[in-house]
């Protein structure tokens, strides 16, 4: 049995080598290239490396990438006062808030204020009614980047037993969403489902997005199937580990991820080519 690792990194190198190449076409013929705004409030040092790599792309990708950083003691009519004005600013094609916020601000009243069509994180309450209801939406960038690890490498979807542990809005809800559009029979398991090991076993395609390493071992995998770790875990020596315990899952996949290298820099790069969409959509109503 071949068991490939998924190089998730060389997949999202080429797609942003892609992307770039249509930027600079339509920059050239519309006189200005996409933007970014990327948010972010405090010092959380996750997020401020999450913010780095998404600024970091957009130059890669010839696009403007503009870093707001606030102090943690923003208040949320101060951020929401800031988003209306990017709302707003003709030259602002994407506007994204990375997540968590600081407690006082209320992340759903945030979310709800990004004006939908820049929403490029696909979290606005209007982008995921389209999601769910098979109309043009954007969609969350790493359930995206797994769907086009799948499709690259070319994994039957059809009649296939999809299998997602977790149910978040932001990974689990949306993949199984897009694994269901795929006519995958669909499972979602969760921290309250009994046999979590019988039912992965079932799994045809293993999607693991909890924040749990070694929640997975190989035991729980059928030989051959496809798991998809999207997990990132900090163990006690500072290394990154997805939720799948990769020694020994690997040698029962038929195809697996690695963290890192796997679904992350796949959410980068579909974050790209959501605020490239945004862009077209923008400059073809201009
Ligand atoms: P979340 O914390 O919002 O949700 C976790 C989910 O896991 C919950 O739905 C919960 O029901 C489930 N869960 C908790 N304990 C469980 C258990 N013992 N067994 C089964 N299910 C259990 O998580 P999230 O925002 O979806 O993120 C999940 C993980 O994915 C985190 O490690 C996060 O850092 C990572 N992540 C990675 C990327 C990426 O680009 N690679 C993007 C988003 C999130």
């Amino acid at each position: 049995m071949g068991n490939m690792i998924i190089d998730g990194k060389q997949i999202a190198q080429h797609l942003k080598e892609e992307i770039r190449e249509q930027v600079q076409q339509l920059a050239t013929q519309n006189g200005r290239k996409p933007r970014l705004d990327v948010i972010i409030v405090g010092e959380n040092p996750a997020s401020k490396t999450y913010v780095r790599s998404k600024i970091n792309a957009t130059e890669f990708c010839g696009m403007d990438g503009e870093l707001i950083a606030l102090p943690k003691t923003t208040s949320q009519e101060e951020l929401l006062r800031i988003i209306r004005d990017l709302n707003e600013n003709e030259a602002v094609d994407g506007i994204l808030v990375q997540l968590p916020l600081p407690k006082h601000i209320d992340e759903q009243e945030v979310i709800h204020a990004i004006a939908p069509e820049k929403d490029v994180d696909g979290f606005h309450p209007e982008n995921v009614a389209r999601l769910w209801l098979n109309q043009p939406a954007i969609v969350p960038c790493t359930p995206m980047g797994i769907m086009e690890l799948l499709k690259q490498t070319h994994t039957p979807l059809a009649g296939r037993h999809a299998v997602v542990v977790g149910r978040s809005n932001i990974v689990g809800k949306p993949i199984a969403k897009l694994l269901l559009d795929e006519n995958c029979t669909v499972t979602i398991a969760h921290s309250r489902t009994s046999d979590l090991a019988q039912i992965c076993r079932e799994a045809d395609i293993l999607v693991v997005a909890v924040g749990r390493s070694h929640l997975i071992t190989g035991e729980m995998i059928k030989p051959g199937a496809t798991v998809i770790d999207v997990g990132i875990n900090r163990t006690e020596d500072g290394k990154l580990v997805g939720d799948v315990d990769f020694e020994s899952a690997s040698k029962v996949a038929g195809a697996i991820t690695p963290v890192p290298g796997g679904v992350g820099p796949m959410t980068i790069a579909m974050l790209m080519r959501n605020t490239y969409q945004c862009y077209v959509s923008r400059i073809s109503n201009e």
